[in-house]
């Protein structure tokens, strides 16, 4: 029993499916952000449902761990094979099994991005709208329960995904969920499933809830003198009910980053970015409804996006933040913080971490999804002052520790990996230990993407 029997076996099984190249292992040892690189053992291409089960169970066989891998973008290390084993990529399970119109349902294959869904959904006036701006697979989306930009209108994968299909820890295939709307029958699994991370299972298949293309949509970027006007215009805007499609705030740093990187030429001052889904008149009324909060709180110089490759520009610009940050600083990484709180704390919450950031020696552009009260510092580090990365996890955990005692999250949409591990305690209490009892249950060897997620295990 052992890895090396596991690679032996899997070879004869997926011959050119399975691959030991260096610069393969490499890619998928990696993080986005500053965990140091870990390869696994092997990779695994399969094709079908079947070799997936097949897979896991030549691993259950060994007691080799399984590693999940989808597009690789997470950030808290979540397919990192602590252990080495098998990494399992899912970039050739891209099909679309069904697509229901009249039921606005599609079952898609796990390695599908969310992008090539939607570009394959065009011609239907359809499309899923769970967008956390990478182009990541739906499997990893489903596993760590992502979000995004939309989540404010859309809700999170939780609310999108109705159903499963999963590989168990002992190469069983299981179905989840079905293709109603709502169902009272038993146990949520698909849900349970859904923020896994691939700790019990791995997806093959998701079941997945489409929306309508809006009649219309407007798009608006407004400036505002502070971070804290913003803030408060977005929690007005909320409480207030309009209906936002996206509300997204990036800080003076954050726009300082697009202007020097992404070719922007905008004022260096907080701005929200925002987009209105609906009928061409009730679009219109609420972005008037939004300007007229907006400038109460002394926003100024909006500028209207209707057109769709001017919206496109600007989400692209938004959505690639990340990157404009990472290259306003070459040669530094990052940790990405990603608190959310309730809407009445948000204001209190992003006033601390600036404040924090700012009396620390730390660079950390702001830039979030405020309207669900989350937001992100990336807190950026020179990889070769071991001080700076330290420097960047204390205030993590600064701000982790605000969030909590405002009755939030340590995680909104990234999830745990092995980055947010030491604050599941303090969130969860006992309830984390059920998780790990959950785990046991369904993984008693502990080879599903072991380290992460739950309490530390053998
Ligand atoms: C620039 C940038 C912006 C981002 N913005 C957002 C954002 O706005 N919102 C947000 O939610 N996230 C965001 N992320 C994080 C990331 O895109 C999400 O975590 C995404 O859901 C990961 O999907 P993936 O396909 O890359 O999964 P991977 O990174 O490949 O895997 C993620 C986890 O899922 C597991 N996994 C993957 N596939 C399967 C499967 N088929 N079955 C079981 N387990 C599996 C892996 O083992 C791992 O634990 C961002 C990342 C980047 C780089």
């Amino acid at each position: 029993m052992s890895i090396t029997h596991a690679i032996h076996r899997l070879t004869s099984l997926l011959g050119e499916g399975l691959s030991l190249s260096k610069p393969v292992l490499e890619t998928h040892g990696l993080s986005e952000t500053y965990f140091p690189p870990t390869p696994p053992d092997a990779v695994a291409f399969p094709r079908s449902t079947d070799e997936v089960a097949q897979i896991v169970t030549i691993c259950a066989d060994e007691g080799c761990p399984v590693i999940g891998f989808g597009a690789g973008t997470s950030l808290e290390g979540q397919t990192q094979p602590t252990r080495g084993g098998i990494s399992v990529d899912f970039s050739h399970m891209k099909a679309i099994r069904r697509l229901a119109q009249e039921d606005m349902v599609a079952v898609v294959e796990a390695g599908i991005t969310r992008e090539e869904l939607n570009k394959e959904l065009r011609a239907t006036g359809l499309f899923f709208p769970v967008d956390p701006g990478a182009n990541a697979s739906l499997g990893g989306m489903a596993s760590t329960r992502a979000s995004g930009t939309t989540a404010v209108r859309y809700g999170t994968m939780r609310d999108n995904v109705i159903g499963l299909e999963v590989v168990l820890a002992d190469g069983r295939v299981i179905h989840t969920g079905t293709e109603a709307r709502k169902s009272a029958a038993g146990y949520d699994l698909t849900g349970l499933f859904v923020g896994a991370e691939g700790t019990l299972g791995l997806i093959t298949a998701l079941t997945l809830r489409l929306r309508g293309q809006p009649e219309a949509i407007t798009a608006a970027i407004c400036a505002f003198p502070s971070v804290a006007n913003a803030v408060a215009c977005v929690t007005d805007t909320i409480q207030m009910d309009l209906s936002m499609a996206r509300i997204e705030i990036v800080d003076t740093a954050t726009v300082a980053a697009f202007n020097s990187v992404a070719g922007a030429s905008m004022p260096e001052t907080p701005h929200l970015m925002l987009e209105f889904h609906g009928t061409e008149s009730s679009v219109q009324e609420m972005a008037e409804t939004f300007g007229d909060i907006a400038t109460d709180h002394g926003g100024m110089g909006f500028e209207w996006a209707a057109r769709p490759e001017d919206r496109a520009a600007l989400w692209h610009m938004r959505h690639h933040a990340f990157w404009s940050v990472l290259q306003s600083r070459p040669g530094c990484r990052s940790l990405v913080t990603d608190v959310c709180v309730p809407i009445s704390r948000l204001a209190e919450a992003v006033s601390a971490a600036q404040a924090d950031i700012s009396a620390s020696v730390l660079y950390g552009p702001i830039l979030g999804h405020v309207g669900d009260g989350n937001f992100h510092a990336i807190l950026m580090f020179d990889p070769n002052k071991p001080a700076e990365l330290e420097a960047a996890k204390a205030a993590s955990e600064r701000m982790v520790s605000r969030a909590l005692d405002m009755g939030g999250t340590a995680t909104g949409e990234h999830g745990i990996g092995i980055g947010k591990l030491n604050y599941m305690e303090r969130e969860h209490g006992d309830a984390w230990n059920i998780m790990g009892d959950i785990k046991r249950a369904l993984d008693p060897q502990n080879i599903m993407n072991p380290d992460k997620l739950v309490p530390p295990i053998n």
